[in-house]
């Protein structure tokens, strides 16, 4: 462990130093609570062996500041005091103490109480690990539950939670979004033929493109089977339909081949897009049935199109 003392007086510095070096530990010297308050910062510290009374910034004071510090890793924080100071150990423990010798200390219980330390700073570290531990994998719990495991594209639970946000920007701040809700075009049909493996693999091709289309700020969601949908904040009818139709032909490029529509071809999508306008009054959940009906439209319409949730919007 390594040990920072702090003690003003010089022989009883020099003698405890030995203890401590002798129990086979590091040692750091503070002549006062000060220096010792400095070394402390910068340094890792297992156990201060810390002087009660001592001019500027006592050992209660220096104990106070390091329980405030707050770190990770525990300080194991033994008081030295002199016979008759007795009556103030409970003021020593209340300030974060851990424990108290009485001067001047005797070898084998200041090695007693450095075994104690050890103990409870190797606990304390033990215990510190397996909660970052779970933290971490609290974290990826979360991300991993809002995810949708084939496509990597946020699922219904993110989508439901990041909807509600909006709404709240919308009533607050009045911000607008559009949205454009993509389907795979004859998807049926491509599954029977090649089989759900090869549609599993179109699915991630497809999500991919939509991924590498998002601009900062976009979101993107497998809103169902073979349907995903893109938020996109503060822009207009017409710029998300520009990203809408990058989406279509970038898919069409794949040409990934599909024997089984009628004629046979590539694969495609078909968009719709629809925009919450700043001066509207719609909710969120309009956004996403005006976009629902605008992709109808394109199905109807041939398909491999994207239209706009307006009477004769295409492009
Ligand atoms: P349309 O052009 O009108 O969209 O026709 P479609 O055949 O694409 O639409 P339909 O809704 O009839 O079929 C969707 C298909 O998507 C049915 C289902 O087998 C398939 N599908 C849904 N989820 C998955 C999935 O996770 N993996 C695979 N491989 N297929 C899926
Ligand atoms: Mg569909
Ligand atoms: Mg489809």
């Amino acid at each position: 462990m390594r040990v920072l003392i702090a003690e003003d007086d010089s022989a009883s510095r020099l003698i405890h130093q030995m203890i401590v070096e002798k129990c086979g530990h590091d040692c750091l010297v503070a002549e006062d609570g000060e220096e010792a308050w400095e070394i402390f910062q910068d340094a890792e510290v297992d156990v201060i062996l810390s002087n009660w009374m001592m001019p500027n910034i006592d050992g209660i004071e220096l104990c106070r500041r390091v329980r405030e510090e707050r770190r990770a890793a525990y300080t194991y924080f033994i008081l030295l005091t002199a016979r008759g100071e007795k009556e103030h150990l409970l003021e020593g423990i209340e300030a974060g103490a851990d424990d108290y010798l009485t001067k001047p200390i005797d070898a084998e219980e200041l090695q007693v109480r450095l075994i104690s330390a050890f103990r409870v700073t190797s606990l304390q570290r033990q215990l510190t690990e397996k909660t970052q531990g779970l933290e971490r994998l609290n974290e990826l719990l979360f991300e991993q539950a809002r995810k949708d495991p084939l496509t990597q594209l946020g699922n219904r639970l993110q989508l439901r939670e990041d909807l509600e946000m909006m709404r709240g920007r919308i009533e607050r701040y009045g911000h607008r979004y559009s949205a454009v809700l993509c389907d795979i075009d004859f998807f049926k049909p491509y599954n029977d033929h090649y089989g759900h493996q090869a549609g599993d693999e179109v699915l991630i091709k497809v999500a991919n493109v939509v991924a590498e289309h998002l601009r900062s700020g976009d979101t993107a969601y497998r809103y169902g089977g073979e349907e995903f949908l893109i938020i996109l904040p503060e822009q207009s009818l017409e710029s998300a339909t520009v990203v809408a139709d990058r989406v279509r032909r970038a898919v069409e490029d794949l040409t990934i081949p599909h024997e089984a529509k009628t004629p046979p071809g590539s694969l495609t999508i078909s968009a719709g897009v629809a925009a919450l306008l700043p001066e509207g009054d719609k909710d969120i959940e309009v956004l996403l049935n005006d976009a629902d009906k605008a992709l109808y439209r394109a199905k109807e319409s041939g398909r491999n199109l994207v239209m706009i949730h307006e009477p004769a919007g295409e492009t």
